[in-house]
């Protein structure tokens, strides 16, 4: 595919959502650098396992990856989160609140590292408050505070990736990549099973 000139950073929330936004972008041209940044995959053994699975899907890929590891943080995490008040996610807070700091990271990094764009596999999830994701990504860039020492930022990318849902788990059995069964945090795990733990009694 020819380039379009474009350079565009990838937050990446795991593997198996990031391999058809790899090639969804490219397709389009552009220059693609993934960003793993998700201090919200708990336990830290579960963070072990989809960062595993991003490095499978990078090799296979041959894709430049950041790597973000210094701001996982549960205890820290979980401070904000019952700070806020915003457990229970009461009109999706927790999860506006998710996604506003990886984003922030994301635009953060991106617009120091002269990328032109940045944007999200969670733009891939059906499972995801997708227009909210995409509010927060344009809030967050066009909010000025990312912009780097040369005034410069980062545009946000929007693009809805949900057609590709079925090829992404296609492709993520097929290189036999680790999938998660719960979105990500503690919160998200707990009302994943919470069912089946009621039915014990
Ligand atoms: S459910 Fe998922 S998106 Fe929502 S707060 Fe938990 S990890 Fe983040």
């Amino acid at each position: 595919m020819e380039s379009n000139g474009k350079k565009v950073l990838l937050h990446a929330c795991c593997g198996p959502c990031a391999i058809t936004c790899v090639q969804a972008l490219r397709e389009e041209g552009y220059e693609v650098t993934g960003y793993f940044a998700n201090p919200n995959i708990h336990p830290v053994t579960e963070y072990f396992r989809r960062r595993e699975a991003m490095q499978q899907v990078a090799e296979k890929l041959d894709l430049p990856m950041i790597w973000q590891d210094d701001v996982y943080d549960l205890p820290g995490w979980l401070k904000v989160v019952h700070d806020f008040g915003i457990a229970d996610n009461e009109g999706y807070a927790r999860c506006g609140y998710c996604y506003e700091s990886r984003l922030a990271l994301t635009c953060a990094v991106a617009s120091e590292s002269g990328f032109d764009l940045f944007t999200t596999s969670l733009l891939y999830s059906r499972h995801q408050q997708h227009d909210a994701i995409k509010r927060i990504g344009e809030k967050v860039a066009g909010s000025g505070d990312y912009a780097s020492e040369n005034g410069f930022g980062s545009a946000f990318l929007y693009r809805d990736f949900r057609p590709y849902w079925q090829k992404g788990i296609d492709l993520s059995k097929e290189w036999g990549l680790y999938r998660q069964n719960y979105c990500a945090c503690v919160f998200s795990e707990y009302e994943r099973f919470e069912k089946k733990l009621r039915k014990l009694g």
